[in-house]
């Protein structure tokens, strides 16, 4: 029987090659009709004979290209219309794009193959892609997303490449950064005096010098990498001291799951996250010691290879296990375009693998792992920005520009909000530079227009992207609470505007409602009706400031001080140098002193107390120290941390810690006994504030829930618990997921 269906598919179904296949899946069941881009996702018409629609239409989802994320598919019955064949249609053109642009996407298994074929015509082709691979947000311009439109315009396509673009039936219709060997653009390799422009000759030139323990830096899809072979300590070594990196882990790479196996331990869920389209740096336990890699840390962070580059360099013999760090120096944003990367890896970089094809804006490698409530993005970026992460109950274009560390920003357009990439640490001019350009880039690609913005920023009167807000001519400003917008970034997430729950959010630093520094702090409310805090951590100094947070004995010092009982830490086996000495002054006399509640600082102290008594070289260094100390232990003892009086109290915690080290406990064991009381008195809190308020779901959110050791014991401890926990799943936990937060405080205030 002839008959016709009209479908309509939502989710991440437009600039992923989803017409030209359902144009093939289509003919190859001899339907007839037309599918286009419609306002919110692909609608198509399809007649012919019933039994073919069926499958068909089953094959839309089972069959869909790997990119596509499809969020549901609507299938009515329809009046045929007497089609003879079947069609691509052009699309439906609005007022403002609402078109989702696609992150990048890795090369495809067929793409590889044909890499790999001699008798292809993109043979060993470092820039082979097609419409279900390559590149995205980094070549594009502008929209609509058309070739003229991104960092391809400078290479006419020849007839073979037009030929497979024009044709609905390739795999490359449309696809805009399609190129050949013999239209498109190549590798350029730079090594001294010597430049030698090709694909095959600079690869072997990249192979051999990676083999002889030299780095390279290489271009990528956003931006460059500084590579070398993780298995030789002193190309490491030297890595780290021309990049002023003292102990950051870096990230490596290797060229397949199996290699991927050998060096981390990865179950079902962490396979899948390294594989995913994002292919971001999965952390997971290492199976084996690469030295000066991630020091102190028993974690490694894998990935696999994303570009055809990549593989190419595996293919023709490069070292195993390759460090793939992103190209700066430490902390400043990561290079991505051939001048700056020349100038500023000048003395890092002993060769410079480029090419030719520029990157339209920055975007580094994401970060995620496997933890306790399942997988979560530790770094959003390549892969996964700037894709929609939420839908929001308003009309009003916002702008939320996060907070000064980790930083994202978030655009809100028609609802959808949109996170940008990883930005990083505004302090750095050249990070703050790419904030502007990141909101710039944003507000023109969705033809915002700056009066009718509605402009979110925290509310610490330092922060440097709070200044740039107050200073935009925008339709009107509003100011979020750090901790808070942590919460809300969870509520968001899962599009929860209502529901009271008990938000927790643990963190470094953050301005409070009192001017304090907050981090410790407990919640009662909704993202529509705010949230109330209703408890903390018990307050402490924190002498210097913000400042104390690069040295954990310094804030050792404004916590110790409240301890009458404490064992004299300057002694043995404590050790605490002068600086602990002289900060206890300043909290005694109450100079340069602020009240803190973080728990950020509550762990720096501990650290300091078990033996991390240097100052940090990044964020949350002695946190992690601490975690990676603790997680070697198999006790089960825990230090009180009770909770009274809206406060948790943090005296008998450290003092128990304290007199351990007196008695020469082992350090793993002191570092495990720590986190299990911080976990059990989290969950005492959580337990009796939520039969308080009568709430049945505590949020967790903010830096500290970075530590996955307290998670699983949170999800162990609350088990039993008629309490459901949620935490972030598609923004990071770090003040990377602030902008969203705000966003949604904004978008829902009254
Ligand atoms: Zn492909
Ligand atoms: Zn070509």
């Amino acid at each position: 029987m002839h008959t016709a269906r009209y479908i309509r598919i939502h989710g991440i179904v437009q600039g992923v090659g989803f017409r030209p296949f359902v144009y093939r899946l289509a003919r190859e069941h001899g339907l007839a009709g037309w599918v286009l881009n419609g306002e919110d996702g692909v609608a198509i018409h399809a007649e012919g004979p019933n039994e073919a629609l069926l499958v068909f239409a089953e094959r839309l989802r089972s069959d869909a290209p790997p990119a596509a994320v499809i969020a549901d598919i609507e299938v009515h019955e329809a009046a045929p219309d007497g089609f003879t064949d079947f069609t691509i249609r052009e699309s439906k053109r609005r007022d403002r794009p609402t078109v989702r642009i696609s992150p990048d996407l890795p090369v495809c298994a067929e793409c590889l193959q044909e890499l790999f074929d001699p008798a292809d015509p993109r043979f060993r082709y470092p820039y082979i892609n097609c419409t279900n691979c390559g590149p995205r947000y980094t070549v594009i311009l502008a929209l609509p997303y058309d070739r003229p439109n991104t960092t391809m315009q400078a290479w006419p396509m020849d007839a073979y490449c037009a030929g497979q673009y024009h044709d609905p039936a390739n795999r490359r219709f449309h696809a805009q950064p399609v190129a050949c060997p013999h239209c498109g653009p190549h590798y350029v390799w730079h090594h001294g005096s010597e430049i030698v422009r090709g694909d095959e000759a600079p690869v072997q030139k990249t192979v051999e010098l990676l083999r002889e323990g030299k780095i390279v830096a290489v271009k990528g899809l956003g931006g460059y990498h500084l590579a070398c072979d993780a298995q030789s300590t002193a190309a490491v070594n030297a890595l780290r001291e021309r990049k002023y990196r003292k102990e950051k882990p870096f990230a490596v790479m290797v060229k397949d799951l199996d290699a991927a196996r050998m060096i981390v331990e990865l179950n079902a869920d962490s396979e899948a996250l390294l594989i995913s389209v994002a292919r971001p740096i999965v952390l997971a336990p290492a199976k084996l010691e690469l030295p000066g890699v991630a020091p102190d840390n028993d974690e490694l962070g894998v990935m696999l290879p994303y570009t055809p580059m990549h593989h190419l360099l595996f293919a023709a013999g490069a070292p195993e296990i390759l460090v793939m760090t992103s190209a700066n120096r430490s902390s400043e944003p990561i290079a991505y375009d051939e001048q700056d990367a020349f100038d500023r890896l000048a003395g890092v970089a002993d060769a410079f693998l480029a090419g030719e094809r520029p990157i339209a804006r920055r975007v580094d490698d994401s970060v995620a792992r496997v933890g306790a409530f399942g997988p979560v993005i530790l770094r959003r970026s390549r892969g996964y920005a700037p894709g929609a992460v939420a839908a929001l109950p308003t009309d009003r274009p916002i702008l939320a520009v996060g907070a000064d560390l980790k930083n994202t920003v978030t655009l809100v357009v028609d609802g959808q909000a949109f996170v940008s990439q990883h930005i990083g640490d505004l302090d750095h001019y050249q990070a703050f530079q790419a904030f502007e350009e990141t909101i710039r880039d944003l507000v023109s690609m969705y033809d915002v227009s700056w009066n009718e913005l509605l402009v979110v920023h925290d509310a610490h009167p330092q922060y440097l992207s709070n200044s740039y807000a107050v200073g935009l001519a925008a339709a009107g400003k509003i100011a979020v609470q750090h901790h808070r917008a942590h919460v809300a970034s969870v509520l968001a997430e899962r599009g929860e505007w209502d529901r009271r729950v008990l938000g927790v959010s643990f963190d470094g630093t953050g301005f409070g409602d009192d001017g304090s520094i907050w981090g410790g702090e407990f919640f009662a409310g909704s993202v529509r009706q705010g949230f109330e805090r209703v408890a903390h951590l018990r307050r402490a100094a924190l002498p210097g400031g913000d400042a104390a947070a690069q040295h954990p004995v310094q804030a050792a010092a404004g916590f110790l001080a409240q301890i009458a009982e404490l064992p004299d830490v300057s002694a043995p086996p404590f050790n605490f140098p002068a600086r602990y000495r002289n900060a206890l002054q300043l909290v005694k006399k109450d100079v340069r002193s602020f009240a803190t509640t973080s728990i950020g600082r509550l762990f720096d102290s501990a650290a300091a107390l078990v033996g991390f008594t240097r100052p940090i070289s990044f964020e949350g260094q002695a946190a992690m120290w601490l975690e990676a100390l603790a997680r070697k232990s198999s006790s089960s003892q825990s230090y009180p941390f009770p909770f009274t009086g809206g406060e948790l109290d943090f005296r008998p915690l450290l003092l128990a810690l304290a007199e351990d080290r007196t008695r020469g406990r082992q350090p793993n064991d002191m570092a495990r006994a720590f986190q299990r009381g911080v976990a059990q008195g989290l969950c005492d809190a959580i337990i009796a504030l939520c039969h308080q308020h009568n709430l049945d779901t505590g949020v967790l959110s903010g830096g500290v829930f970075q530590n996955e050791l307290l998670l699983w014991d949170v999800r162990e401890l609350i088990g039993a618990q008629p309490l459901q926990i949620w935490s972030n799943r598609a923004v990071p936990p770090n003040d990377g997921g602030i902008s969203l937060g705000q966003a949604a405080l904004a978008a829902l205030a009254r």
